[in-house]
């Protein structure tokens, strides 16, 4: 099937944990041994996509798909096998030897995996300039004034760039990078004489990595007052600041077990919450907020909290996030800081149980704007009034859940003194009504899929080695069709072996994706195969097996009765009914 050697498969399947891949595309929540979401290969508004970490498998019920994490992998990117091992594979940092390649083809290889190369030889380099080179010394006190560790460095990849035109520049001509590459990721610029010079000259560096934690630009910052404080790479072919926040790659776990993702404004302040031990967090850093850092957001949580600073320019960019935040029907909450105060400062003053405590107080978006429309606007003019109801209304008609609507309306109606009734109208006018498609999902009833025989059997197997102790004695050749064959052999070989079956192996030695699928469905969620009585079961399967093969039988009989008896056509006939006949007296 693949140049890939099976150990390395394994290797593979085993280092790249299903959930933090799946992850990456599908915003998760915990539901007993199970993780679940809206399935990304089918449009759907009630999660039926399930991932069991435990067993290292997906399945959607809704559409079927189910595997393991190198079919997902495969399924999202559009890879093959192999190419999905080797994607997966680089990313848990296995060496998969790849046979040589051309001269030709090395120069049609893809320019991203070039850019990615050469950014982490940035990043090497800078680091070695901060955290060794004489040049750094002022980067390393600047950071112990403001309280950065080795840890944190470390896990920020912080670097400084020293005050040179070509530190960079002859770091990578030395190591005969394309220049021309260099100049499209924003690391150096052309000069107009010709040649290169660095982009980012005697600042520390803050290393921007996508989703994955691969480097993809940085965020560099003057150690003094000079202007500008900070210089960003420019978007590239791998880099898109509509769709990276800073810090998600170290946020992604603890925003999924928390359910929540705490956006800032700076590179200092996500780093001192870090440090402060709250990981959640991350940072938009000059960058205004887009939909497409909402999206991303809502693969990991299931709400935001903003933690702008208290000045105008953080009073917009809250606002910015509650908009959108609410197009997405994403439930957002603001946490208010004293004016002059930001979140990094806050932390030092305070500490992290503070910050705790004002999490919790934090209030929703919409509470958060009424309370400032009526404080700016007041309450004591009738234009003041209108501007207010001007202002929440398009925002209520927004807000998907009809009792949180009404809550927000009698609250306003009271600290306005305005007629709750007229309040609904004004918001009726702009407001989109409840599609009844989302009643539809809410109610809609998982089918439960016709459980097949051998299938069952297979997952049984795995669960009680009774039930593989059976098969093994019928023989496994006996009961299941060819194509379940070489998975009922692997598992056991596991159970003889008194070693757990590892499922998403198995899945892979199911042949047809539809098969697979099925087989996921079961092994997914497996609370039917609970407290089973395996006599039972075992026999349950039997019979249903010898009902099928009957009806086959009989179907074959129709076919061999049409079929002219000199044609080869009706000797694999009679073979067949044989065979099932035999397997028939072999289950009873
Ligand atoms: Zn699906």
């Amino acid at each position: 099937m693949s140049l890939i050697p099976d150990d390395k498969i394994r290797e593979v399947r085993e280092r790249a944990s299903i959930l933090d891949v799946v992850s990456d595309y599908v915003s998760l929540r915990k539901s007993g041994a199970n993780y679940q979401g809206l399935c990304p290969f089918h449009g759907e508004k009630t999660p039926s996509f399930n991932v069991n970490p435990a067993r290292g498998i997906f399945h959607c019920f809704g559409c079927g798909v189910g595997g393991n994490v190198v079919t997902f992998v495969a399924k999202m990117e559009g890879l093959s096998f192999p190419e999905a091992v080797k994607f997966l594979a680089k990313r848990v940092g296995i060496e998969i030897e790849d046979r040589p390649v051309s001269a030709a083809e090395k120069r049609r290889q893809d320019e991203r995996e070039e850019l990615y190369g050469i950014m982490e030889l940035a990043v090497g380099l800078y680091r070695e300039a901060l955290e060794r080179s004489e040049e750094g010394g002022a980067a390393r006190r600047y950071l112990e004034g403001r309280g950065v560790d080795g840890a944190t460095a470390e896990a920020y990849r912080l670097g400084f760039a020293p005050d040179r035109w070509d530190y960079l520049t002859r770091h990578l001509q030395h190591r005969s990078v394309s220049l021309d590459l260099a100049e499209k990721l924003g690391l150096v610029r052309r000069r107009d004489g010709g040649g290169f010079y660095d982009t980012f000259r005697n600042r520390l560096l803050f290393t921007i990595n996508d989703i994955h934690g691969r480097a993809i630009g940085f965020g560099g910052r003057v150690l003094d007052d000079s202007l500008p404080k900070y210089i960003n790479s420019p978007e590239s072919p791998i880099y898109r600041k509509s769709e990276v926040l800073f810090g998600v790659s170290l946020a992604k776990g603890a925003m999924r077990e928390t359910g929540a993702a705490i956006v800032v404004e700076g590179y200092f302040d996500h780093l001192a919450l870090y440090q402060a031990g709250v990981r959640n967090v991350v940072a938009t850093c000059g960058t205004a907020m887009t939909e497409g850092h909402i999206k991303l957001l809502k693969r990991y949580a299931g709400k935001v909290y903003t933690l702008f600073d208290a000045d105008g320019a953080g009073n917009k960019a809250t606002l910015r996030a509650m908009d959108l935040c609410l197009d997405a029907g994403f439930p957002v909450h603001v946490v208010e800081l004293t004016a002059g105060e930001d979140p990094d400062s806050f932390i030092r003053k305070e500490g992290s149980e503070a910050f705790s405590s004002r999490l919790a107080r934090a209030r929703s978006g919409l509470d958060y704007f009424f309370r400032q429309l009526v404080r700016d606007e007041g309450t004591a003019t009738v234009e003041g009034k209108v501007k207010i109801v001007d202002e929440l209304a398009p925002r209520l008609a927004k807000v998907g859940n009809d009792i949180e609507r009404e809550l927000y309306v009698r609250e306003m109606s009271r600290v306005l003194g305005v007629d709750a009734r007229s309040l609904v109208r004004r918001i009726g006018g702009s407001g989109s009504p409840v599609s009844p498609a989302a009643h539809r999902g809410a109610a809609q009833v998982r089918r439960q899929r016709g459980a097949d025989p051998e299938e069952m059997l297979l997952s049984l197997m795995g669960r009680y080695p009774e039930v593989a102790g059976m098969v093994k004695n019928h023989g496994p050749g006996r009961i299941f069709r060819e194509r379940l064959l070489p998975a009922a052999g692997a598992i056991l070989e596991r159970v003889a072996a008194g070693k757990p079956v590892e499922w998403g192996e198995i899945l892979d030695l199911v042949e047809g994706a539809e098969e697979r699928g099925r087989l996921a469905a079961f092994l997914v969620n497996d609370e039917h195969l609970v407290d089973v009585d395996v006599h039972k079961a075992f026999e349950q399967c039997c019979t249903a097996l010898e009902r099928n093969s009957l009806g086959r039988v009989k179907e074959l009989a129709r076919e061999l009765a049409a079929t002219d008896p000199d044609v080869p056509r009706y000797r694999e006939l009679l073979a067949e009914i044989d065979a099932l006949r035999n397997r028939k007296s072999q289950l009873s």
